[in-house]
């Protein structure tokens, strides 16, 4: 038997059909990312849970329902010192619950999510403006992390003559169909810095912009920038970029979550999103189900230690808490008690798609026995909890001042090439994909050298590796790639 549901795993949401008699057996063959294609086997992983569970001492051991309830009520009365995270995987259902606890307490709905934290300071554009952009500019590694998007891209660009360009440090597929600017690891961002700066003075911004807010304040910044060949770039370089943005009747910047491995991520993400208020045009950030989470106000987490976390399919380990309760459908070691949860294919509910849209997610099979949904466990908390409509919109969209690391980082001398690992992805259950999909693909503890690199190190593809950084050892398999 076919059944339909959604991929949950980024912004496209899409479709997904499964094949289902008593159990999921697997995926109709259709045109998705390997990701999509392999979520269902979530539903089935050993680290899956059952039951609520405790730490006890350096070990979890299972516990009562009960024992788990009575626990969260007496730690929400720890007023001031509770923190809600959550993350895009949360179904709107679920995120009305959560919101109606913490705003009853008076605590903040956080998240800790890279992407997500980045887009609450982006003006966001959609997937559909990838459709009509005529100068599209990607940020990092597109093609690579995202092949369904990266098909729309290359569509715009042999079907409409759509010009690309895109910002990466490293040379990988994205490259190959765009013009490419090649900075320094780390150097997007006084990049992005010097094209914001290249604009305004030669007065091809749009000038409406100087009504927002900060835009004095930006301006002024971008006079005692660092030079831009401290990224490895020059001058020059940047004004074919910079013209044809300009210029552009609908530019669009794309960001991908590699941009998010870097140091100075942050500061590269605001500098962009500065860069793109000067155009009057969106970012559209990919990964995104962020949108959802805007509904309710989420902000970012601002890092310091709480003394209780309540965290939502999200990953404890960016979280700094006392004690973390850890709403899940799978095991994580770093959670203090963890609540069991249904997974995507056991869950009837909404996610809010790149665009703003909403798709239904269908619950394909029943979850375990003794698996709650969250608005149950939470009602059981606080009696007489309802779930709450998201609050009144906050107005958006402001210039940011980039104060820190608009200088490149160093890359250390002890190093003599440039190491990549596997890409890693920045939600908590694709931790779970990618050891999936580097069993899939093979790929498991493999670090890619480029040839001439490996041949100046006597290295040969396959061979084992013992790499060594300034704080630890492991050993990997070279993977030598011209990329
Ligand atoms: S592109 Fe996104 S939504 Fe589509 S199958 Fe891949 S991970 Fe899932």
């Amino acid at each position: 038997m076919e059944v339909k549901t959604i991929c949950p795993h980024c912004g496209l949401l899409c479709d997904l059909t499964l094949l289902k008699e008593r159990e999921i057996l697997g995926t109709v063959p259709s045109p998705l990312c390997v990701k999509g294609l392999l979520a269902w086997t979530i539903t089935y992983d050993q680290s899956r849970i059952y039951q609520p569970m405790m730490r006890k001492g350096r070990k979890h051991a299972t516990i009562h329902w009960k024992e788990a309830v009575e626990t969260m009520r007496r730690k929400i009365k720890n007023k001031g010192a509770l923190t809600f995270v959550v993350s895009g995987s949360c179904t709107e259902e679920e995120l009305a619950w959560i919101y109606s606890l913490s705003n009853s307490l008076g605590a903040p709905m956080v998240t800790t999510d890279p992407v997500l934290s980045a887009s609450i300071f982006c003006k966001q554009a959609t997937i559909s403006d990838l459709e009509t952009a005529d100068v599209i500019f990607i940020l990092g590694e597109l093609l690579e992390f995202h092949p369904v998007l990266a098909g729309q891209i290359l569509r715009s660009k042999y079907e409409r003559g759509t010009r690309l360009f895109c910002l990466s440090s490293r040379l990988g597929p994205s490259s190959w169909f765009s013009e490419t600017l090649q900075p320094l690891p780390g150097g997007e961002s006084l990049v992005l810095l010097h094209m914001a700066q290249m604009l305004i003075q030669q007065g091809t911004y749009k000038k409406e912009q100087e009504k927002i807010p900060g835009f004095p304040e930006f301006r002024s910044t971008l006079k005692a920038l660092p030079p831009v060949d401290r990224a490895g770039i020059k001058p020059l370089a940047l004004s074919p970029v910079v013209d044809a943005l300009a210029k552009a009747k609908k530019p669009l910047f794309v960001v991908t979550p590699s941009v998010t491995k870097t140091d100075n991520w942050k500061e590269t993400l605001l500098s962009l999103s500065n860069l793109a208020l000067l155009l009057d045009c969106g970012v559209l950030i990919v990964g995104g189900l962020e949108k959802g989470l805007r509904k309710y106000g989420v902000e970012e987490y601002d890092g310091k230690r709480k003394k209780v976390a309540f965290i939502f399919r999200s990953d404890p380990r960016s979280v700094d808490a006392d004690f973390k309760i850890l709403f899940t459908p799978y095991f994580v070691e770093e959670a203090d008690l963890l609540i069991p949860i249904p997974c995507f294919t056991e869950l009837s509910g909404t996610l809010t798609d790149a665009d703003g849209g909403t798709k239904k997610l269908n619950k394909i099979s029943d979850p375990p026995q003794d698996v709650r949904e969250v608005g149950s466990i939470l009602s059981e908390v606080v009696e007489e909890l309802r779930p709450s409509s998201p609050p009144p919109k906050k107005p958006l969209f402001e210039f940011k001042e980039v104060k820190e690391k608009i200088n490149v980082p160093r890359v250390s001398a002890g190093f003599p090439f440039l190491l990549y690992s596997q890409p890693t992805y920045f939600n908590f259950d694709w931790v779970k994909l990618k050891k999936l999909l580097d069993r899939f693909l093979d790929l498991k503890d493999s670090f890619e050298l480029n040839p001439e690199d490996a041949e100046r190190l006597g290295i040969k593809e396959g061979a084992e590796v013992m790499l060594r950084t300034e704080k630890e050892e492991f050993k990997r398999v070279a993977l030598v790639r011209r990329s």
